[in-house]
């Protein structure tokens, strides 16, 4: 499906909107009655109380100063992509003036990428810390210089990887690992990790915990093999469509995003993606970026 041919003006936009918030026609709020005129600024008046509604209010749509369409073909961008776009990248497509204005959005777009009240991850649960940036390898304990701490951790359906959850976290003590892992896995989840310290007070967080470590007998043998292939595809998002330069203070926004992605790379209708970014940008509250 064409961009031009699903979206050809700014209408055809809001109607779509309109479709995701009242999947069974217009119900209007104040007197739930179901017929209503359009207007030109794209607000709905009910034909029966003659109270105006716009359907962007209250969602990070609402006080637009660019057209909606621009918006639209943005997240039509974010979710074709296989590797999404950079906010450099996506200026050029939209013919956008200002740099700032699509990395703002591509921000905002980002935060929509989180379903309020998701699932947190169940049964058999990989997890590891990912190191990003820096050239040479970090300090574990702590944060090194120049790099960011990600804890990573995916759930494992016989040797193939379901669903993801990525956290930045400022160091890997055990409190800042059980702390984010509480907002991942579910406790009860049986998760393995490697013997770093840090993950000792799992059972105690109410996880069943299993520890396997590099063995003298077979060194070539990898204690979190699943986590390794995610660290290299998000490295290489990283360095690919952003260049790197993601900057420490939103890289979970970023990590949002290729999660996003990354738990939707079997999804064969890009339309139902679309769809999905759409309905969580409508129940996402109105962001300053
Ligand atoms: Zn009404």
């Amino acid at each position: 499906m064409d961009f031009q041919d699903a979206f050809p003006t700014d209408e055809a936009c809001y109607v779509y909107l309109c479709l995701v918030k009242w999947p069974n026609g217009f119900i209007c709020p104040n007197c739930q009655y179901n017929k209503c005129y359009v207007m030109k600024d794209h607000t709905r008046r009910c034909a029966q109380c003659r109270k105006s509604f716009s359907v962007t209010a209250g969602t990070i749509f609402q006080d637009l100063h660019i057209p909606l369409r621009i918006i639209f073909q943005a997240m039509w961008y974010v979710v074709c992509q296989k590797q999404g776009v950079s906010a450099s990248g996506l200026q050029k497509i939209l013919g956008v003036g200002s740099y700032h204005t699509t990395w703002k959005w591509l921000h905002k777009l980002r935060r929509a990428m989180v379903r309020p009240g998701r699932d947190s991850l169940s049964g058999e649960v990989e997890v590891d810390e990912i190191i990003i940036g820096g050239v040479h390898a970090g300090k574990r304990g702590r944060g090194a210089e120049g790099k960011e701490l990600v804890l990573a951790a995916v759930e494992d359906k016989g040797g193939s990887m379901g669903r993801l959850r990525l956290k930045q976290i400022s160091d890997a003590s055990g409190s800042k690992i059980e702390k984010a892992l509480l907002e991942m896995v579910v406790p009860g989840s049986k998760i393995r990790t490697d013997g770093w310290r840090g993950y000792f007070g799992l059972e105690e967080k109410g996880y069943n915990h299993e520890v396997l470590v590099h063995s003298e007998q077979s060194p070539g043998e990898d204690p979190t093999p699943l986590i390794d292939k995610v660290a290299t595809l998000l490295k290489r998002w990283l360095l690919g469509t952003h260049q790197g330069r993601q900057e420490p203070s939103y890289l979970q926004y970023y990590l949002d995003e290729f999660t996003f992605r990354f738990n939707r790379r079997n999804s064969r209708s890009r339309g139902m993606l679309f769809l999905r970014l759409v309905q969580q940008a409508l129940q996402v509250d109105p962001i300053t970026v």
